[in-house]
């Protein structure tokens, strides 16, 4: 039955599971045949608020009953406004005004071209490891593996790679590293890209596909005091980390760093597809009207109206506070398998954004041992994602409502998971 609905589909797409999911509620997905799954996933980072919250249903069904679209360039709706002005809220002082769009990808695109438009300058900085999205221009400033950009070369010029300060990578502490990248990019400012050509540094605060590392607060200091000397606009895409995934709203309030350009998707709005770039007043000023739009973006007012609500529940019921500490519970759980089981290597994260990193034992990264206790909890239900260069890496995302119980669960289910793929496991583990 399944296999017969999937003909018709693209094979395009990869898929993790043969799970057909028809109804969401919190952390849970359940099929027609009434199982449920564990989504530890969030459906790739978006179901913040978790499935079909309440509230954010209301708001959907409420706004659809009213008004459906209106396109922004012809008659803005009120909603367009209205979350404009929360993000407002939600951001630094200096990031105050906003451009809607529909996906990662599309707020990528967007930011760029107000950094180019803005500068006058063409060339665009990013970091190994990066993941931007899947466009042309987004994809070729994406380099945490090579299958985003098989046989699609030649990609869009003008994009020039940093090394990012991970201390394992550079073999030394993490203050070494953060040196040695802020070095190498004052050189590619003198020998690959020169400032009065550079418009913009892009960096996800905690590096998404290339393996979950956070980035060392003294190395985005060390970014905003380059970018500021030079007149490079630094941005910071939180399409994954923002709306309270790390604990924070964004992820850069760990450094105390602010962007010049925030870029924000996934998690904005429970599942609906509405991105935003931010910035502030006199950057935006420079963006001429009419240089950039689309059909979409800040007319199509469900989406608006899901990010509103799941705005005011992130707020309301303390789900940012909520990610802080179960975060701490399941890092505690980890390091406490780690402990006990081989070949766990790596544990890290901020909030609900952890990482796992299996490594062997003459420390390799371990992809075949990672996909094998991905696939040992799949088996049990429980749904997690795998990131980084190497796939050696397994990602906990669940949704802001988890419960400590939940995270026990599915500590449960992963020491399990461990005791089956690693011999030296000790007994009774987990
Ligand atoms: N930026 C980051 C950090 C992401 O993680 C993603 C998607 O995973 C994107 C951009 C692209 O977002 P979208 O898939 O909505 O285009």
């Amino acid at each position: 039955m399944s296999d017969q609905l999937s003909t018709h589909l693209s094979s395009v797409w990869s898929h993790l599971t043969p799970i057909r999911p028809v109804r969401g509620e919190g952390v849970y997905l359940f099929d027609a045949e009434g199982r449920r799954y564990t989504d530890f996933t969030s459906g790739i980072g978006v179901t913040s608020t978790g499935h079909c919250h309440p509230r954010v249903v209301d708001a959907i069904r409420r706004q659809a009953a009213e008004l459906l679209f209106s396109q922004v360039n012809i008659a803005v709706p009120p909603v367009a406004e209205e979350l404009a002005l929360a993000l407002s809220k939600l951001t630094p002082g200096s990031i105050d005004r906003f451009f809607f769009a529909n996906s990662g990808a599309e707020a990528i695109e967007g930011a760029l071209k107000l950094a180019r438009h803005a500068t006058g300058r063409t060339n665009l900085v990013v970091f190994q490891g990066s993941f931007h999205g899947r466009t042309h221009q987004a994809m070729a400033m994406t380099t945490s593996r090579t299958a985003y950009r098989h046989r699609y070369q030649p990609l869009p010029g003008g994009v020039f790679v940093a090394p990012f300060p991970d201390a394992r990578r550079h073999g030394g502490s993490e203050a070494d590293a953060v040196h040695y990248c802020l070095e190498q990019l004052e050189l590619m400012l003198i020998s690959q890209s020169a400032p009065d050509e550079t418009a913009a540094m892009f960096i996800e605060p905690v590096l998404g596909e290339g393996g979950y590392h956070p980035a060392p607060a003294a190395f985005l200091r060390g970014l905003r005091e380059l970018c500021d000397r030079h007149g490079i606009l630094l941005v910071f895409d939180e399409v994954q980390t923002g709306f309270g995934r790390t604990g924070k709203t964004f992820a850069f309030e760990h450094s105390g760093v602010a962007p010049d350009i925030l870029v924000m998707a996934k998690g904005l709005a429970s599942g609906l597809p509405v991105s935003a770039v931010g910035a502030s007043a006199e950057l935006m000023s420079r963006w001429e009207p009419g240089t950039h739009g689309g059909t979409y973006g800040g007319g199509s007012a469900v989406p608006l109206a899901a990010a509103l609500a799941t705005i005011e529940t992130l707020l309301d019921e303390e789900l940012i506070a909520n990610a802080a500490r179960q975060g701490e519970r399941l890092r505690s759980g980890l390091n406490d398998l780690k402990r006990r089981v081989a070949g766990h290597a790596d544990v890290r994260g901020l909030g609900l954004m952890v990482a796992v990193e299996f490594r062997d034992e003459d420390g390799e990264p371990d992809k075949a041992a990672t996909k094998g206790v991905q696939r040992a909890c799949l088996d049990q239900g429980l749904l997690l994602l795998t990131c980084g260069s190497y796939e050696n890496v397994i990602r906990w995302i669940p949704p802001l409502v988890v419960t400590g119980e939940q995270i026990d669960e599915a500590l449960a289910v992963f020491a399990e998971a461990l005791n089956r793929n690693y011999r030296s496991a000790v007994a009774g583990g987990g």
